[in-house]
């Protein structure tokens, strides 16, 4: 599996170190432009040592009235303030969310959709909120004609007008603003407002992100536009990219709420966009677009309560088969990423990414055996297949019987006990290429996460949402106080990267942020063991080794990471830590 949008390129992370942006309080220090312009070099990779020592401290801070772990420091900042300003989590997720969206328009943006998990801190409530991107009206399982071993002919379903399914965020973000804030529209778009109309800072990953998309860019010329410097090149790493199409999108949520977005003027122009380029997306479609308000999946580990998301995300349910997985083992006392701890995780992800592909599609059109999936004794069932000094495959198990590229992630906590995690998506980077002329954002090409083989539980029909991992993730104590929120991206490893930084925070007592930066494993269901070094914590070879000779095939990913967690923590005394992940711009703020 090598996903290369989440490359990381070197020297951003000197970038991040050089404008000192990683704080806990002001920011600090200035961008030494000269330095990073002789020092930058597109495509290089880091390796983990230099990773390791550009900005471990950077990254995580301890704040008491609020924390911000978010994949840009910008959004992390912004959603700081507005706690600063005496908003609650969900008005400064929000803000967050949409500044997310102008200074990481490559994962996510209005023009995509997503999952939360929200804690209302009065009330101890947890509701999960899907604004999942959905299939248009016209959508047909045989839109993606197939050459004759049933491949899609073409890039038609990742890139181009047909990509593009319903975008879902500014429903799910307005939803979430009107019910649980306590500040205005106006109050908490602004500073998203400002950040497009100034200009958001190119950071080595930025640059990255643009050069890779060149050829999509200049596809686009609509997406190049927004992008790419007036010598038609990509920005280089220290400059500004201003986006006022976009403010002025913004301005008109922050006037008219959602049905400014899925009416009037943007509708018309993003219905436009798509069919200039063969998209099937109607004012209709859109008009009809509606979130889901769901009970979130519910498991526990070791007594602590978590909870994910339910489908079209596969994310929580698989994440808590995981967990229920581990708890049959001791696996605190393992050696930490040793050759029998990464056997245990590998073999779990074998069995559960199996049932991802034989069970998992949108509930509302195929039956899910949500129930059997997470069940204990279902996961007992599964352990005992795995077998100590032997990498095996799978067969399938029923869980009926016991019934009963790219994304972006930001994680809030405040001091009354409101916790959210957001998830959310544009898929590829720069999702389908299509960018709606004069509003300044991308539209999705989530349609690339349905199966193209007809009749399975995730092909394509009108309205439905293809299958996702993305999990936004609560996990609280066993008196049910508040604990962590979390998540990723990292299309289908997610899950299996938020169910490691679970584990090796409760069962290995690390602190959130040494376990966001600790090594990981993936493994999808064939044999295929990948392992990424922590951030300067490298995996031994003498483990790798032992791990070979019993039968597993050793892939050492070194392109970048599988996920970049963001997360908060609280601590018992009432504090909040956050931390974000070490491979990518994240950044937590707090005060
Ligand atoms: N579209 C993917 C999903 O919904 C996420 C893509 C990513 O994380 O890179 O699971």
């Amino acid at each position: 599996m090598k996903k290369t949008w989440l490359r990381i390129p070197a020297l951003f992370l000197c970038l991040v170190m050089l404008s000192g942006i990683a704080v806990a309080q002001e920011p600090q220090g200035v961008i030494d432009l000269e330095k990073i312009k002789s020092e930058y070099k597109y495509g290089d990779v880091l390796t983990f040592d230099t990773y390791g020592q550009l900005t471990e401290e950077n990254r995580a801070v301890e704040g008491k009235d609020g924390v911000v772990s978010s994949q840009r420091y910008e959004a992390s900042r912004i959603g700081a303030d507005i706690i600063a300003k005496g908003g609650n989590a969900v008005d400064a997720a929000v803000a967050a969310a949409f500044a997310l969206g102008v200074c990481e328009p490559n994962a996510s943006g209005m023009g995509g959709g997503g999952f939360m998990t929200y804690r209302n801190g009065e009330t101890g409530e947890i509701i999960f909120i899907d604004f999942r991107e959905v299939a248009p009206g016209a959508a047909t399982e045989d839109m993606y004609p197939q050459d004759e071993n049933g491949n899609v002919i073409g890039n038609i379903m990742a890139r181009g007008g047909k990509a593009v399914a319903v975008p879902g965020e500014v429903a799910g973000l307005m939803y979430i603003l009107d019910n649980y804030g306590t500040m205005s529209r106006q109050e908490v778009l602004q500073p998203a407002i400002d950040l497009a109309n100034e200009g958001y800072l190119v950071t080595a990953k930025t640059n990255t992100t643009i050069t890779d998309a060149y050829q999509l860019m200049t596809d686009y010329p609509e997406l190049g536009k927004i992008f790419l410097g007036d010598d038609g090149l990509p920005p280089e790493a220290g400059t500004y990219i201003k986006n006022p199409d976009l403010a002025k999108t913004l301005g008109i949520i922050a006037e008219k709420g959602a049905a400014g977005f899925y009416e009037g003027e943007v509708a018309q122009a993003l219905v436009d966009a798509a069919a200039k380029y063969g998209g099937i997306i109607t004012l209709e479609d859109l008009k009809n677009y509606q979130i889901t308000v769901k009970e979130p999946v519910e498991g526990t580990y070791r007594g602590y309560k978590i909870y994910s998301a339910p489908p079209p995300s596969s994310g929580g349910t698989h994440l808590i088969q995981i967990l229920n997985i581990l708890e049959n083992f001791d696996v605190g006392s393992l050696k930490f990423y040793g050759a029998e701890h990464m056997h245990l995780l590998s073999e779990a992800f074998k069995m559960v990414y199996l049932d991802r592909s034989t069970y998992m599609g949108d509930p509302d059109y195929v039956k899910v055996p949500l129930k059997g999936l997470v069940d204990k004794e279902y996961a007992k069932l599964l352990a005992e297949k795995i077998e100590e000094d032997k990498s095996k495959s799978y067969e399938v198990e029923d869980p009926w019987l016991y019934e009963g590229t790219d994304t972006s992630h930001l994680s809030v906590s405040d001091k009354a006990g409101n916790m959210i995690g957001i998830t959310k998506t544009i898929n590829y980077y720069y999702g389908s290429g299509v960018a709606v002329d004069g509003y300044g954002f991308i539209l999705n090409n989530e349609m690339d996460d349905f199966s193209s083989k007809p009749g399975g539980p995730n092909s394509v029909q009108p309205g439905k949402k293809p299958l996702s991992s993305m999990s936004p993730t609560i996990v609280l104590r066993e008196d049910g106080s508040p604990y962590m929120v979390l998540g990723a991206p990292g299309g289908y490893t997610i899950f299996a990267q938020v169910a490691q930084v679970i584990s090796d925070v409760i069962d290995f007592q690390l602190p959130l942020k040494d376990a966001i930066k600790a090594p990981r494993i993936f493994n999808w269901v064939d044999n295929t063991l990948e392992y990424q070094d922590g951030f300067g914590i490298p995996i031994e070879k003498a483990e790798v080794d032992k791990l070979t000779a019993i039968g597993h095939d050793m892939s050492h990913y070194m392109d970048g990471a599988f996920g970049f967690i963001q997360g908060t923590l609280y601590n018992e005394d009432g504090t909040i830590d956050g931390g974000a992940d070490y491979y990518a711009d994240g950044v937590a703020v707090g005060y």
